[in-house]
């Protein structure tokens, strides 16, 4: 067991998850069904697994999810004419499309086509430059979750907080650390060509980890006391792990565990998304 404080992502969702159920039946109740459509290329299994999650969970809290396909041997206008449809679809009310696309596809022309009342997870450029400025309405739902899980004890406040997000991708530590910004913290942002890493790191009062690299992170980028959040999915020997590895737990004030961490608030900060577009269109 670790001696960290493990913070319980499970009853995070669940207290999100009950939020948008009520949403949700509010809709219902004036006959708007919230929908969201996820595109997801053939032979993405992690791309598939999300949005199946996302499925079940939008059943139990009223939230529709269709997952559609697109073909590995897509081209890009394959692509746009797929994401086209979909975005005019008119009781769908937030359109995902899970990345990477089929090799062929030009990502960002499909990114560009999106609607950005429908951008539930954030990717159109003008839906990411509200977040830069502050003035959020979508946020990916993996930064969002990450802020979920800081937002409570027995966390310090993130006002003054200093914060080292290690990654600087478009859908995790680049907006993750735009909110943690928002919420008044100090933000160091480090990717794989920053120096003195494990120093930085150390540095944390809080550290927020997504890399894609099973347990890269180790004690010796901790400060004692530190909260650390573990962003990572990896799957190693057939079990899924993060980026953070065991020896965190001795040192770490609190933690996030993988699986029961991130993963569970991402899907219901998702599903919260398509309730807001749902409420926004109506
Ligand atoms: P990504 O696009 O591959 O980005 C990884 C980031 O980590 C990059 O910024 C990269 O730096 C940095 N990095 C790689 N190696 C590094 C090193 N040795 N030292 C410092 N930085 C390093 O990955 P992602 O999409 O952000 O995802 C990160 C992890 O989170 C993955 O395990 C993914 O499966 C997981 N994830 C989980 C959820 C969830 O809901 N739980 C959702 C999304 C993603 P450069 O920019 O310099 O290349």
């Amino acid at each position: 067991m670790p001696r960290a404080h493990v913070i319980d992502g499970r009853a995070v969702a669940a207290l999100i998850r009950e939020e948008v159920a009520a949403r949700a039946q509010a809709l219902r109740e004036r006959k708007i069904v919230p929908k969201c459509i996820a595109i997801v290329s053939d032979g993405d299994a992690p791309g598939l697994l999300y949005a199946q999650t996302a499925r079940r969970g939008g059943e139990q809290v009223g939230v529709d999810v269709e997952i559609v396909p697109i073909g590995a041997d897509a081209d890009t206008s394959g692509a746009l004419a797929i994401v086209a449809r979909i975005v005019e679809e008119p009781t769908a009310h937030g359109v995902m499309i899970q990345r990477p696309l089929p090799r062929n596809v030009d990502e960002n022309r499909v990114v560009d086509a999106m609607d950005p009342r429908k951008d539930v997870d954030c990717c159109h450029p003008y839906n990411f430059g509200l977040v830069a400025l502050g003035r959020r309405r979508f946020a990916p739902a993996t930064a969002i979750a990450v802020l979920e899980l800081l937002r409570r004890p027995p966390v310090r406040s993130l006002a003054g907080a200093r914060i080292v997000v290690i990654g600087r991708s478009t859908i995790v530590g680049r907006p993750a650390a735009l909110l943690l910004t928002a919420a008044d913290a100090t933000v160091t942002v480090c990717h794989s060509k920053s120096e003195d890493l494990e120093e930085t790191c150390r540095s944390a009062d809080i550290l927020v980890v997504a890399i894609g690299k099973p347990k890269f992170v180790t004690a010796a980028f901790v400060k004692p006391g530190a909260t650390v959040i573990d962003v990572g999915t990896n799957v190693m020997g057939g079990r899924l792990v993060g980026d953070v590895d065991a020896s965190v737990h001795d040192i770490a004030g609190a933690v996030t565990l993988v699986p029961g961490g991130v993963g569970p608030v991402t899907t219901a900060a998702l599903l919260r998304n398509v309730v807001e577009a749902a409420e926004q269109q109506s």
